[in-house]
């Protein structure tokens, strides 16, 4: 279970309705059963059911199960598509140990609006579900032109265009840990974007194959040859 409060030896941690609801209403757990809870940031800990009420409960931390655990320092930027489609992105790049999210307004990005709580959300439960200690930060839309102006410094950029398809660029390790990949929308990228980003240091211009992918097969695939080349 994720909950915002830190972690630690006879560390009290009050249940919010809803928390209370899951674990007591859904999962029938009761004063005295174990509970298994993280934050991002102490590790995995075997909490006890201290106080259960129907709106409300109280937790108290035995013992650190798991230490804290984060991920490589890798990003997800992708141009958001529909609600659902967007949803899902989200939520394998969270599973596969993305560490920040980014969705990026790109010259023919067709969603301009996002709801980032709503995909913190989704990034939590995917943390929660595939047994984490660590919950990607999701951000606001952010720009690709910004984002290119001001890229940090020492940072690789995994630019995957679908104008290599069956092109064999495959990935290739540049030095340094830190990485980004970018997924651009179902129209693809401009000309303009696609000759910045060539012309970019930090930018690897890779192919994921011969055939076109949608944007959130491709978010997942090139998550997957990130992870082979360069994961951990
Ligand atoms: N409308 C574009 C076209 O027909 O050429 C396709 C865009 S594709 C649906 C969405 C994004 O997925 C692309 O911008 C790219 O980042 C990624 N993508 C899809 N297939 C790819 C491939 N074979 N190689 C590299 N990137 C790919």
């Amino acid at each position: 279970l994720y909950v915002e409060h830190p972690l630690g030896q006879g560390q009290t941690i009050p249940l919010s309705r809803d928390q209370a609801h899951y674990l007591f209403g859904v999962m029938r757990q009761g004063v005295g059963d174990a509970v298994l809870l993280f934050n991002g940031r102490d590790g995995e800990w075997r909490a006890e059911v201290a106080e259960a009420g129907k709106r409300s409960g109280t937790l108290v931390c035995e013992a650190q199960t798991t230490p804290q655990r984060d991920p490589p320092d890798l990003w997800l930027l992708f141009a958001p598509i529909k609600k659902a489609r967007t949803d899902f992105i989200v939520e394998k790049a969270a599973e596969m140990g993305a560490a920040r999210i980014v969705p990026v307004q790109t010259d023919f990005t067709n969603s301009e609006r996002i709801r980032q709580d709503r995909l913190q959300a989704h990034a939590v439960e995917a943390a929660e579900q595939c047994g984490g200690t660590f919950v990607p930060e999701v951000t606001g839309l952010q720009k690709l032109d910004t984002l290119l102006t001001n890229w940090p410094e020492e940072r690789q950029l995994m630019f995957c265009d679908e104008a290599l398809a069956g092109a064999g660029a495959t990935l290739r390790a540049a030095g340094g840990e830190r990485w980004a990949i970018l997924i651009g929308p179902e129209g693809g990228f401009s000309e303009t974007e696609r000759t910045r980003l060539s012309a970019l240091p930090f930018a690897h211009p890779v192919s994921l194959g011969p055939r076109i992918l949608r944007a959130d097969t491709a978010a997942v695939a090139a998550l997957t040859v990130w992870q082979q080349a360069l994961g951990d």
